[in-house]
């Protein structure tokens, strides 16, 4: 096993770590819904000399090496591409990580009375315990659009404002700890004043009134995207603030280093590619999934205006790409040992985290990268000091789980995990380690200079 990473970054080099992680807690504080996240993609990515592939189409302009452009896809994925100095067809560098996190998305119709509230109905997204939900701060942010299409932005209980919480019971009244809350009890309570010039559903006139004031009206929540969150900002945590707890580490953790690595790489020899998606959470299924065909048409767009798009091409350039399949792994716990092997799983401070298959129970379902491809990885990171971990998630048939590696494979293109170890991942506040986060950047930034040998 290889040192504690802090030794590395011990000194005045802890100030690298510091500076990135600052910069990284304020990218996690104020993205965290998929569209903040692209929000936030795009204006980084103009600053760098980024232009829209749309504007790009419509001027019919060319593209030629060295030129950076970004493709956005309903506001909640993104591709963002650098063209290198050799044929695209040659294949690129493919960075992919997903910016949806566990949750509760409000319902469709989510007001309704009970006891003297008015109540807040949600439906959760993702995979999470459900009683790590109740009895804390929560916040809502989201988009309502409006029948003509315009959208109206909501974000309540950040900052100063009041924030939304989902009750739970006191110990006295249940005998055991309640871990069996069920998705139909998260509910939110919205509030308790009735507005007494109504005869009936006064509480919930009362939360419709406030609504207006903002442009908001009950119908307006069937076309609307509102995600219930944890409220507040990504802290700095440990009595050595070596680590960091915020929400959606997974996998905006990843997402927030690619992106700065595309942001700074500068004429690449091989066309590089940062891919943020949607919808991993869920299995990677519609329009803004990886499973959707967005990427593909991305990649034929972009070589049309570099002049070198033809089927045969495009296909010759998938195969032909590396992908690091950028997702978070589970970190061991040291107050539950059991689902873990220690010798063989992630630890915190031990670098970018490196999961050669996922799965579970016999590989099912699992990428397992290619040998060929693995060495000329270490290969690249060992020559530019990036520290790595070779793990797995927890104990055969125990552990397991998926990313989107296995659907960039189809290609036929070689693919494989890496990402942050995290604790208390899907809860909502996760916890990295400073280092691991600035070690994956490193990476990734190593990874877009690799040559690509297939
Ligand atoms: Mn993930
Ligand atoms: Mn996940």
């Amino acid at each position: 096993m290889k040192t504690n990473l802090w030794e590395k970054y011990s000194g005045e080099k802890r100030t690298e770590v510091e500076s990135f992680c600052k910069d990284y807690k304020e990218f996690l504080s104020e993205c965290k819904t998929e569209r903040e996240c692209i929000k936030f993609a795009i204006k980084e990515a103009e600053k760098k000399g980024f232009v829209s592939l749309e504007k790009l189409m419509k001027a019919n302009k060319k593209l030629k090496a060295g030129d950076k452009v970004y493709a956005v896809n309903m506001d909640k994925a993104i591709v963002l591409f650098v063209v290198g100095k050799r044929p695209i067809e040659e294949g690129i560098n493919i960075v992919g990580a997903h910016i949806d996190s566990p949750r509760l998305d409000l319902k469709a119709k989510p007001l309704y009375e009970s006891q003297g509230f008015c109540m807040i109905d949600t439906h959760y997204y993702g995979g999470i315990k459900k009683y790590q939900w109740t009895a804390q701060p929560l916040a809502m942010h989201g988009v309502v659009v409006k029948k003509d299409g315009t959208k109206v932005d909501v974000v309540f209980g950040e900052e100063d404002s009041p924030v939304l919480a989902i009750s739970d019971l006191l110990p006295h009244l249940e005998r055991d700890d309640r871990k069996d809350i069920k998705g139909e009890d998260l509910n939110l309570l919205a509030g308790n004043i009735a507005d007494e010039k109504e005869k009936q559903n006064k509480f919930k006139k009362y939360i419709l009134n406030l609504l207006k004031e903002k442009n908001i009206s009950e119908e307006d929540f069937f076309s609307a995207e509102i995600e219930v969150v944890p409220a507040g900002k990504a802290r700095d945590c440990g009595l050595d603030s070596s680590m960091i707890m915020g929400y959606g580490h997974d996998d905006r953790v990843c997402a927030y280093t690619g992106l700065k690595a595309i942001l700074e790489t500068e004429n690449p020899e091989y066309s590089v590619m940062n891919l943020l998606v949607d919808k991993e959470e869920i299995g990677s299924v519609g329009a803004t999934g990886m499973e959707s065909k967005y990427f593909e048409n991305c990649v034929a767009e972009i070589m049309n205006l570099c002049g070198q798009y033809n089927e045969l091409s495009m296909r010759r350039c998938l195969n032909r790409s590396n992908m690091l399949s950028s997702d978070v792994t589970a970190a061991v716990d040291p107050n539950y040992i059991t689902p873990f092997n220690v010798d063989t799983d992630a630890h915190f401070a031990k670098g970018i985290s490196f999961n050669k298959f996922t799965g579970s129970r016999g590989k099912s379902g699992a990428n397992d990268a290619n040998p060929e491809f693995i060495a000329q990885l270490r290969n690249c990171l060992d020559k530019a000091d990036v520290t790595y971990q070779a793990t797995e998630m927890g104990k055969v048939d125990q552990g397991g789980g998926g990313t989107i590696a296995y659907i960039m494979a189809k290609y036929g293109m070689n693919v494989i995990d890496a990402g942050v170890p995290v604790l208390n991942m899907h809860a909502p506040w996760e916890i990295v380690s400073k280092v691991d986060v600035y070690e994956t950047y490193r990476c990734y930034k190593a990874f877009y200079k690799m040559p690509i040998k297939k």
